[in-house]
This record gives structure tokens, sequence and C-alpha cells, in this order.
């Protein structure tokens, strides 16, 4: 699937960075493209809840069609979702939808901007959602984004009417907008945002309609459209060679941590917004009806057009350099704009411009993809003027550092120009993290103090250059973050962000340990150096009643990026306790306690990101019967990992693997999260299971979605899947059978194994069943019915079959004592010899 995309998006012009990570390099047609833009003053805002919520097709129509500036204002990060290229979830997961955004940002022409708002998982309701965010921050942060971003237009992507029968972010993100729209120009909303920006009043909001949201495209037809602005998403753009939509399409493949990989689409659709308030356009052809979108908009702004008009009219498409006189003429008329807002935006696209007219490269790559602060930086300087124009390199300067190289020199056309700054990285550098990640949140919000930071997507660049040129006698910087170059074999040129590292950083091996008795376990710690001869030494915060020795161990590594790993011994309390390891690196009495993490896919730049190393510790209470696993993994879990920790022997299995002879030497076969959703093999071996089953074994299946099961019969008896779910993860549990094995053999069940379970109680419950099932559990979300089907079981021959929709695989890799004690019980019952049997049979 990667292969694809990254085939799909060759095809794209040069602007589109294969990999990401290269500088932009723009060709003529992209040059013309820019020149349109730049001479196009109006500004479209579209708002939603997630990565992946976003209609590209109008984000790309509304940015290379209408040439608007546009921008996609995703209320979160996507945190809450899963990860179908990797590992990484929460945070991690988050950093990479963020790089998937501006990815897709990079291709359809829009700017992306963010929330405080963290996506902590499903919400059936706005009420929940605003409950968890802290509704006052998130609504600040819409403000803030239009009035930073100043948009004539402000399209959401969800019905703000639809609480209920969407997720809670979708509606929340609509009635958030709604709530934004009449604030952002009230003095009294706010207040100290207005010290940084200033009042804006957008003229229209819009709601993205569409045909799903009647029921059918032949329901939509009959609706009254007399409110709404249709386009044709399908226009197609022959400097591109691509269609709107096909250019969209390729965009939304940039969620492939999602698996939104998909094919193209061309030719014509036509889509509709729905009017919600502010002016309705008098000319419903054009959504900016009423507004000026030229240069007249801004005062001082006629002569600029004059100039720019011509520049777009007589584009020299063999020689765009020609037009840097003009260029030049209006970047100087720009500088004398009284309004700040448009300066500011049109001073850097029309240096781009002049940069891209001018053939010019200008690069600051390091010697060396990270460095920590008080090292030495080398720093490679390139100049490059590819034309005729007539252009001075004055100096070049690192910043913070302040080295500078003053040059003074005329370029030659198509002559290399090489310079060296060295410096050291000052001491008080900050490391380079996604900003909303440096300091402890809730479970619904990020926490950033610097107002300034609120909405990018990403955390500035700490070192760049800059390079002061003189062009046709006007002076010009040109800021450039460094970078890092280098090459692989099999990829070519490769580029990485230049990076600040802490000089050490500690990681343990694993985030969970689970204790099932009181004997103790070798935990080990690995130190990473930051920079060359790293010496400190190493120790440990842990909760009292619980020991780790020896106290602090001693590392001392002589590279930069090698690891030094060192073994605790930790030994749990005789009881039930819970707490957290923390290994703190001393290195000449400064403590670094953070991990470093590296996320590394190729349609994303390479990140790095630092997070609290800690490993959570659980002393469990718990019992249990049977040995021998078999797990059937479905869409990707840890459950094999944590029944390993609790001391079960587990082999996973795949379809071919499911055989009679194999199926005996397990006490128990477990079924992995949407297993029947996705293996094609398992109808062929739901019968070998159910003999399983009735000759004495247990079966576990975890949950599947209630659509697209590839079995007809999921268990030996009926059963039906429903959507039934229950996301407060502290719902209220009732026992409906207090008595039953389930809940008291080995281990007692009581409501306190339902404490500190994490993000939701389970998903996907069926709402009917035989009446060979035994419900055990009753559970709802607030002002629902109860919802009985989370954990039933029933007897099959010998054997147990138990479905589950409980979502231990969220609640084992948070340590979550009671789920495990749970399952325990799930995987021992009616074993209460099996112990004894196989030790006669040994
Ligand atoms: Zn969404």
């Amino acid at each position: 699937m990667k292969k694809t995309v990254l085939t799909a998006l060759a095809i794209i012009t040069s602007a589109v960075t294969i990999l990401a990570q290269q500088p932009e390099k723009l060709n003529t047609s992209e040059i013309y493209e820019a020149v349109q833009k730049l001479n196009f003053l109006g500004t479209v805002l579209y708002v939603a809840a997630h990565p992946d919520d976003e209609n590209t097709r109008l984000i790309s129509y509304m940015s290379n069609h209408l040439k608007a500036r546009t921008g996609y204002l995703a209320l979160t990060r996507g945190d809450g979702g899963q990860n179908l290229i990797g590992s990484e979830i929460r945070e991690l997961l988050g950093v990479i939808r963020t790089e998937e955004l501006l990815a897709a940002r990079r291709i359809d022409g829009g700017e992306q901007m963010f929330t405080r708002a963290n996506d902590f998982g499903y919400s059936k309701h706005p009420d929940e959602t605003l409950a968890i965010w802290n509704k006052d921050q998130v609504l600040s942060d819409v403000v803030w984004a239009i009035r930073k971003f100043k948009p004539d237009v402000i399209i959401n992507r969800f019905n703000h009417t639809s609480a209920g029968k969407t997720h809670g972010h979708h509606t929340s993100s609509a009635l958030l907008s709604m709530e934004a729209f009449d604030l952002a120009n009230n003095e009294s909303a706010y207040p100290e945002q207005l010290k940084l920006t200033d009042l804006w009043q957008p003229k229209t909001l819009y709601f993205n309609t569409h045909w799903w949201f009647y029921g059918s495209p032949e329901k939509f037809k009959e609706v009254d459209k007399s409110n709404m602005v249709s386009f044709d998403f399908g226009a197609y753009y022959p400097q591109k060679g691509l269609s709107n939509n096909e250019l969209a399409s390729i965009a939304s493949s940039q969620h492939l941590s999602q698996g939104f990989g998909r094919q193209n689409i061309r030719g014509t659709e036509k889509e509709y917004i729905e009017y919600l308030k502010g002016d309705f356009p008098k000319d419903k052809a054009n959504i900016f009806s009423g507004i000026d979108t030229s240069w007249n908009r801004v005062k001082g702004g006629q002569a600029i057009g004059d100039i720019l008009y011509n520049v777009e009219k007589n584009f020299n498409f063999k020689d765009p350099s020609v037009h840097i006189p003009e260029l030049i003429e209006a970047y100087k008329l720009i500088q004398r704009l009284e309004n700040e807002h448009w300066k500011s935006i049109k001073t850097k696209e029309i240096i781009s411009i002049i940069e891209a007219c001018a053939g010019l490269y200008l690069e600051g790559t390091a010697n060396t993809p990270t460095l920590s602060p008080n090292s030495d930086l080398k720093v490679t300087i390139e100049v490059l003027k590819r034309s005729k124009a007539k252009i001075e390199l004055k100096s070049v300067r690192l910043l913070p550092l302040n080295e500078t190289v003053n040059v003074s020199t005329n370029l030659d056309n198509n002559k290399k120009y090489n310079y060296k700054i060295n410096g050291t990285i000052p001491s008080d550098t900050k490391y380079t993290n996604p900003y909303w990640l440096n300091k402890k949140g809730t479970l619904g919000m990020y926490n950033v103090e610097n107002q300034n930071l609120i909405g990018l997507p990403e955390t500035p660049r700490s070192i760049t250059i800059a390079f002061n040129l003189n062009i046709n006698s006007t002076p010009i910087t040109v800021t450039k973050d460094v970078v890092y170059r280098y090459s692989k074999p099999d990829k070519g040129e490769l580029y990485r962000p230049f990076e600040i590292i802490p000089e050490a950083s500690a990681r343990i091996s694993d985030k969970v340990f689970i204790f099932e008795n009181d004997k103790q376990k070798e935990i080990s710690v690995t130190v990473k150096a930051g920079r060359d001869n790293l010496e400190g030494f190493v120790s440990m915060d842990y909760p009292k009643d619980w020991n780790v020795y020896p106290e602090q161990q001693k590392i001392a590594i002589t590279t930069k990026g090698e690891e030094q790993t060192l073994v605790f011994t930790v030994i749990p309390p005789k009881f039930q306790s819970e707490g957290f390891l923390k290994p703190k690196v001393n290195i000449n009495g400064k403590i670094y306690s953070k991990e470093l993490i590296e996320i590394n896919y190729s349609h994303i730049p390479f990140q790095t990101v630092l997070l609290p190393s800690e490993s959570k510790i659980v002393r469990l209470n718990i019992q249990k019967r049977g040995e021998n696993i078999g797990y059937i993994e479905g869409a990707g879990d840890v459950v094999p990992e944590s029944l390993e920790q609790i001391g079960y022997t587990v082999v996973k299995l795949n379809s071919k693997d499911i055989t009679p002879e194999n199926l005996s030497r397990f006490d128990a076969i477990v079924v992995g999260i949407r297993a029947y959703n996705i293996l094609d093999g398992l109808k062929f071996k739901q019968q070998l299971l159910f003999d399983f089953i009735e000759q004495g074994g247990n079966m576990i299946v975890q949950y599947n979605t209630s659509r697209r099961t590839k079995v007809d019969h999921i268990a030996p008896y009926d059963l039906k899947l429903s959507r039934d779910r229950v996301t407060n993860e502290n719902a209220e549990v009732r026992l409906l059978n207090p008595n039953h094995a389930l809940l008291n053999y080995p281990n007692k069940i009581t409501k306190t194994d339902f404490e500190g379970w994490t993000q939701e109680r389970g998903l996907y419950f069926p709402s009917e069943w035989a009446s060979n099932f035994t419900p055990i559990l009753s559970m709802n979300d607030k002002g629902e019915t109860p919802k009985d089907g989370s954990l039933l079981v029933a007897k099959y021959g010998k054997g147990f079959y138990i479905y589950t929709g409980l979502s231990f695989f969220r609640e084992f890799p948070s340590g979550v004592s009671g789920a495990y004690r749970l399952f325990a019980n799930m995987l021992s019952i009616g074993k209460d010899n099996i112990n004894i049997d196989h030790k006669l049979n040994d």
C-alpha cells in the first residue's frame, strides 16, 4: 500500500516533496500558480475534529481552483485511534497523524491548524466530549484560530444538530465553530488574545453537507437547495495534469496510519455547502461574492496589484527571472502596507516566488542529524543562483548562535558557493519535541502555556540560517531551517530535520510489568548517549513497599548514539500493589528522566519525541489454571504478551496452524480483536475450533465489529453482534451472576476489579444470544438502557465458549489488575484439575 502511494506521489509535480523531507523546489508552473495565489486575497477555514475528517476535495478546490488561502482546523491530532502501520499509540500516534495531515496539506495546498484538545477516544455525545475537553479552552483555541487566520468563510465538516448520532467530537467541532463565529469579533471574549492578535468577523458560516446526511443520493436530490452553494470538485488543472478530486485522493491517501490509501478519483463531482449564518452570497457561483479578493482589498494594495496582475498576465514560463525587477518593486510596496496581517502573509509568499524565479538554491546542512546543547555544530552552506538575476550575497548567519560569514559577492550564474559556519549550541536551547507534549496534560487537554504556540502544527525549529541578499539593490533575507542531508544506496538522497536532543535519555524495556506472585524480576534500563564521552550513574524511583537494587549503577558511553543497558532487580511486596518505575540518569548533577522515541516512516519526516520514561509495575493477587494458550491474532493487540506476563505460555497461531493435533496441545484458544473481520481462513477452521471446545478446551473470542464478519456462525450457539458499546471507562459494572464460576474461580471478582479501567469498558457487544449463554455483567453509558452482552459464557460439550467485547486489549497494556484477574478466570473455567493432570502426564 505504501509503495502505491509513493508511486502516485512521484507523478505529481516537484513541489510535492517525495519522502516529504526534501526542500521545496518550484518549477515554472508552480511559480505561476504561486503568483496567482499571491494575487488572491481571500481566506477559507475548514473545521472538523480529527485527522482524516477533512474533505480534501473541498480544501484542494478552495486552494487550487479558487486560489484562496485555505486552512484546516482539526480540533485534535487523532491520538485516540488505531495505528495500522506500526506500534505507536496515543501521543505518538498523534505525532504521526499530525505529520500525515501536513503531508496531505503539502499536496492539496492547505494549511494545518490544531487546538489543544486531545482525542481521548470515542464519545457518544458532545456533552460527554465537552465535559472531558475543557470546553472553554477549546473554544478559546477556535476563536484564536479565527482571529489569527482571519477567514472570510468558515465551512464545518459536521452538522451541529447531530448530537447523539455521530462521534461526540464531530458534533462538538461544529458547535464550537458556530459559537466561535460569533465570539471572534467580540472584544470581551478571550481579551488576553487581543494583546497578540486582533478581532475578526468571518463573513459566512457553512456546513459541508452531503447526501449521506439524507440517507441516499435519491433523497438528497429532492432536498430544497436554495440555501446551498455547489462546486464541481472534479475540476481539471492542466498545469498539474490532475483533476481536483484526483489530487484530493492523493492527499487523503497520506493518512496511512488509518489505512486511507485509496484509488484516485476523476471526473465531475458536484458537492454542496449549506448556509448556516452570516451573509448569504449574492452570487451563488462565488462564495467570496461581496468580498473584494483583489489587491484593492488592502489600503495601498492597488499599486501592488498594478504590478503583480501584469506579472501574472505576461508570465514568462521559459524564464521567470525576467519578472524579478517587478517582483522586487511589489515586494517594496508590500513592506509599506499598514495591514500587518496581509503584509506578513504576502511578504512570505513573494519572497518564495522571488527565490524560485531567481533559481536560488539556499541550504545549510549540519554534519550530524542530532546534537545536545553545548555541543559543537558544523554547518555547510550551499548557495546557487541559476538565472540572469542580479543578486549579491551579503552574509550568511547561523541563528540563534549568531555566527556570521560576511560574503558581499555578486553571485555568478550557476556557480556553486560553499561556506562553513561553526558554533556551539547554546546551553539554553530547547530540545526538539512536539510542544504540546512538553508538559503533562489531562485526559482531554494538552497543556500548552505559550499562547503563540497554540494552534501551530509543529514546534518551530530552533536552529536556522539567515541568507542576507541584495536583489536589485533591495535587501531581502531568506531564512531556512538547518537540515541534515544524507543518502542511502537503496533510497538515494534523504533529508532529516536537524534536532536538539538531551545528552542522556533512558528507556525501560516494557511499559508494564505484571508480578503474578512475590518473585523478583530483572528489569533492564537502556541509556542512550546524546553526546560523546557520557559518564554518570543511573538510579530508579519506585513506589514504597517495593524494592529495587542496586541503588545506583555507573554508565560510561564513549560514542554519541550508543546505548548501555543496566539490569535492576525489582522486588514486589507480598500484597496487591501498583505504581511506577522511573529511571533517573545523573550526569554531573543534572538529572535526565525522559525517553527518546524515534518515529521513522517514509511518507512523513523523521521525528524524535521526548516522553517521561516510566513503566507501571503491578503486583497482582492472581490465581490461574491452565498453562498453554493458542492465540489467533486478529487486527493486532498485545494480549499474548500480557498473558505471558502472568505466567501463561502463549503460542501465536495463524489459520494454517489450526489443526486438531495442534489444538490438542492447548488448554485454551484465545481469538484476537477483529480476527473474524479480517482473517479469510478462519471460516474453514470454525468447526475444528468448536470440536476443540467440545473435547474440553476453552475458547475466548474478543470483540469483532458487527458488520463484515467472515464467518456465518461466530459461536457454536446463536449470537448476534451489535454496535452496543460502553465508552465511559468508569461506567458502573453490575454483577448479574455473582455466584457464577467466572466471577469466583480461581479469583473472587468484585466491583473493585472494575476500577482504574482506561478509555472505555468495551465495544460491539452482542445484543441477542441463545439461551445456552449466561450473561455475567451489565453496564451502560449514562442515559442508555443496560447492556448485558459484554461477557457471555456457554458450556459446549466438555469445554466453554466465551465471547467478550470488554476492552482487554486496552486494559492489559495499561496494567489494569482487575482485567488480568477476570481474564485468568475466563481461561481457568472448568480447569480445576488440569495442573495435576499435566503433572501426571509429564
Ligand atoms: Zn473523525
